[in-house]
């Protein structure tokens, strides 16, 4: 249930209905407007006196949702959520473009790589160091080794970093990460959605591989339920008949995911195609159609990437995309 205060009510009278609905056992999420409060209501509402609600003076409207995703939901917060890391901010108009390897292989190939795309307006760094494989026979990540490299790659370019986190354990490891990135094969692992809730720091949590909008919705209020509401979402591609591409990009998931969330939105066009050559054209449409920002995988050398080189642009040409994201972002804002 949602309840929507009139314009400039008293903090006061605001506060006293508050605690009145708190004592009726329900969680209380305000979102505070530029003109108005919004009171998202969480828990059995069924006690709730709606009409004795709409009464009250400093209640403007009183509505139901239906939706069973709440803290994530746009009618519990209506404006746009930013979310500010280390000053780089993504969401409500905040543009950002994250790009990097699939994984940290060594200190030259990140801090090289973090280099380059920080010159071409990469907000941050991205870089996997617990790699999620399909096989067990294949390269798993250089881990604690990888996340120091990260680290030092941040130090030499200052650019905040995104890296994958499979297992909470490990949580003590990711100290110095930034972002902390759930794959798309995790994205129902709700143990670790749960812990991440408790985690003071924004969390990109892609969409699963076979997963609805209302499912991955449901992961992020996981998230922000456990109390942690900074929460990216990602379209990185579903499974579908599509057989000469990794994935489907879902673009029309992304304006559709603005109506119905108030969390940023990003693309990643790597994972989604797993071709270099059709990163670019996917980028530009994310980013033409509302996202909030993009996840680029680029390599030095793809044709020697230790994972995921053929969907890997070399710096270069992440540089040419960049410059047209820029163009793109112009022409539709
Ligand atoms: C990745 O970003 O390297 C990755 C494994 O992505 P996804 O979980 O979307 O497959
Ligand atoms: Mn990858």
């Amino acid at each position: 249930m949602i309840v929507v205060l009139k314009p400039d009510v008293a903090a006061e009278k605001q506060e006293r209905l508050i605690d009145w609905l708190k004592s009726l056992s329900l969680n209380v999420h305000v979102s505070t407007g530029e003109y108005q409060t919004v009171l998202g209501l969480v828990g059995d509402t069924s006690a709730v006196d709606t009409a004795l609600l709409e009464s009250l003076e400093i209640v403007d409207t009183v509505k139901q949702v239906s939706d069973p995703f709440k803290r994530a939901n746009r009618k519990f917060h209506p404006e746009n959520t930013v979310i500010d890391v280390n000053g780089v901010k993504i969401g409500g108009g905040n543009f950002c473009m994250i790009a990097g390897p699939c994984s940290v292989e060594s200190e030259d190939q990140i801090i090289g790589i973090a280099k380059a795309v920080k010159a071409s307006g990469a907000g941050m760094l991205r870089g996997g160091a617990f790699k999620p494989r399909t096989s067990p026979y294949d390269f798993q990540g250089l881990k604690k080794e990888g996340l120091r490299l990260l680290s030092a790659a941040k130090q030499e370019t200052g650019l905040p970093i995104v890296t994958e986190i499979m297992n909470a354990a490990d949580l003590p490891l990711f100290d110095d990460v930034d972002v902390l990135q759930v794959g798309a094969r995790n994205t129902q692992n709700f143990d670790l959605l749960k812990e991440l809730g408790t985690v003071g720091k924004p969390i990109l949590l892609k969409r699963g591989i076979a997963g609805t909008l209302k499912e991955l919705l449901m992961s992020a209020e996981y998230i922000m339920a456990s109390g942690n509401e900074n929460v990216i979402l990602c379209e990185r591609g579903i499974r579908t008949y599509s057989d000469y591409l990794r994935n489907t990009l879902d673009l029309s998931a992304v304006p559709m995911l603005h109506e119905l969330t108030h969390l940023p939105v990003i693309v990643d066009p790597s994972h989604a195609t797993g071709i270099a050559r059709m990163v670019s054209p996917m980028a530009l449409a994310g980013t033409a159609c509302g996202a909030d920002g993009l996840i680029i995988e680029v390599h030095n050398d793809p044709e020697h990437a230790l994972c995921d080189g053929a969907q890997s642009l070399r710096p270069e040409d992440f540089d040419k995309l960049a410059s047209k994201v820029r163009a793109v972002r112009e022409a539709v804002i």
